[in-house]
């Protein structure tokens, strides 16, 4: 019998693993579910680095991602007048102005990546099937949730109840259901799974709003009195994110996370209320917004990454935040490891899972360092101080000046630096 494998979400971490082991066993038989009714079309703007990079590079599909590249050209951060303060990563014609910043090799929107991985893994099962491959398969199933699972006696499956009723037994279930998966809380017991969320202690909402005259090619970040920021992206898109951050308000945030999007709307409007800039213009398109959603900054921290027949990928097994920048990477990471231990011994599922585990505690650990504090200050004097101490860091361009004296910063260091094992099983390209 082929290998039958169930993935439960369809993001980034999900869709890579099933490419992957549809190219690499050719005879699995992959079902992935997704709760939403469709692919989730748009969302928000991400990276891929690091070892990401190379990845999707010998997947093939760099030139696929880049053509959905969000043309952003660095980052400022700005005044309460919208002046600039300072300036990160500047795109221009003779190269890369400033220090670190948001804007990566590729920008892309969530959308997008999900659909050429989802394409992707579609269509190598399709050329499969082309060539006479009749053993396994690959079906997705949108709108449809587990609503339980239970290991066999025998510990070589899985039997799974979906939110249609229906019963179906797997050799291995993988959650891919982001930070606030429920596969993990049906794996390990919901107190481990309680645990093992930590929080960072930051608020955020996300949303996007109608493209404004000022919302460029610039990402803008804005800092305010009682612990609250603010980043708007455009880059070259009809619309313009915002995502909001907070460290006040902690228990009324928290609190609304129970009700409704309205409701929830309503208390990130009475948090922004007078912070200053364009707050306002963002808050009155907040109102509108069908995307809007927030959620408290977390890592997931587990001892291990499976149980029995189940394990975890991406956001689900070990959410960095996106305070790190590196989920996706990380996403990525845990996909191409789990699918090359599965690759490597497809009749030893057991064994697979324990060189998962082991293989990916390092590039874990290395994900989650963060490695600037944010800490939002409360005063409105600690507010001028810091934009003061912004602007004049980069007016004296004391940046270029620590680079220079800071000659190994310029070295890959943390997850960057962290070889990605290699799999021939995989048949990536060179
Ligand atoms: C604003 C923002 C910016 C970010 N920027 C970056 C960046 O620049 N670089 C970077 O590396 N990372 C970034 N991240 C983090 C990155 O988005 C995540 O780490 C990454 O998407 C994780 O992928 P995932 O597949 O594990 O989970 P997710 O992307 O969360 O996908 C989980 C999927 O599972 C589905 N699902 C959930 N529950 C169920 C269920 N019960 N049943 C079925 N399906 C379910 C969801 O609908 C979703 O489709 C950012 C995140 C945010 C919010």
């Amino acid at each position: 019998m082929p290998l039958s494998i169930l993935l439960i979400g369809a993001g980034p971490s999900s869709l890579l693993l099933t490419l992957l082991l549809t190219r690499a066993l050719p005879t699995i038989s992959l079902t992935l579910i997704e709760r939403a009714p469709s692919l989730r079309a748009s969302d928000l703007q991400l990276d891929f680095k690091a070892q990401g990079t190379p990845l999707i590079t010998r997947l093939g599909l760099m030139d696929a991602m880049r053509m959905h590249r969000v043309h952003e050209t660095g980052a400022i951060v700005v005044g309460a007048r919208g002046e600039t303060l300072a300036s990160y990563g500047i795109k221009t014609d003779a190269g890369t102005e400033g220090l670190g910043g948001l804007t990566n090799e590729v920008e892309i929107m969530r959308g997008d990546m999900v659909r050429v991985l989802y394409e992707a893994g579609l269509a190598k099962r399709k050329e499969l099937e082309e060539r006479g491959v009749q053993e396994g398969g690959l079906e997705y199933r949108f709108g449809t949730t587990v609503k339980g699972v239970v290991q066999d006696p025998s510990g070589d499956g899985v039997r799974v109840t979906f939110s249609d009723g229906r019963e179906e037994r797997f050799d291995l279930v993988v959650g891919g259901d982001g930070q606030n998966s429920r596969t993990r809380g049906m794996a390990f017991g919901e107190e481990a799974s309680a645990a093992s969320v930590k929080e960072l202690g930051y608020q955020v909402a996300y949303f996007s709003i109608p493209r404004g005259e000022g919302d460029g090619g610039v990402a803008r970040m804005y800092l305010a009195a009682k612990s609250r920021a603010v980043v708007a992206r455009n880059g070259d898109r009809p619309r313009t994110q915002v995502y909001m951050f907070t460290s006040g308000n902690m228990e009324r945030i928290k609190e609304s996370y129970k009700k409704s999007a309205a409701e929830q709307k309503a208390v990130w409007r009475e948090t922004f209320t007078g912070a200053g800039w364009e707050t306002e213009r963002f808050l009155k398109g907040m109102q509108e917004a069908e995307d809007f959603y927030s959620h408290q900054l977390v890592q997931i921290k587990l001892p291990a990454l499976y149980k029995g027949r189940v394990a975890l990928i991406g956001d689900a097994g070990y959410c960095p935040s996106v305070m790190t920048g590196k989920g996706t990477t990380a996403a990525f990471i845990g996909a191409y490891v789990l699918a090359g231990e599965l690759a490597r011994r497809p009749s030893d599922v057991d064994g697979a899972l324990e060189a998962y585990n082991e293989a990916m505690k390092e590039p874990v650990r290395l994900s989650q360092i963060i490695d600037s504090a944010m800490g939002l200050p409360s005063s409105s004097l600690a507010v001028w101080f810091i934009r003061n101490s912004i602007w004049a860091a980069s007016t004296l361009k004391i940046d270029k000046l620590y680079m220079k004296l800071m000659p190994e910063k310029k070295e890959k260091t943390g997850l960057e630096a962290w070889p990605l094992p290699e799999y021939p099983e995989l048949d990536l390209a060179e």
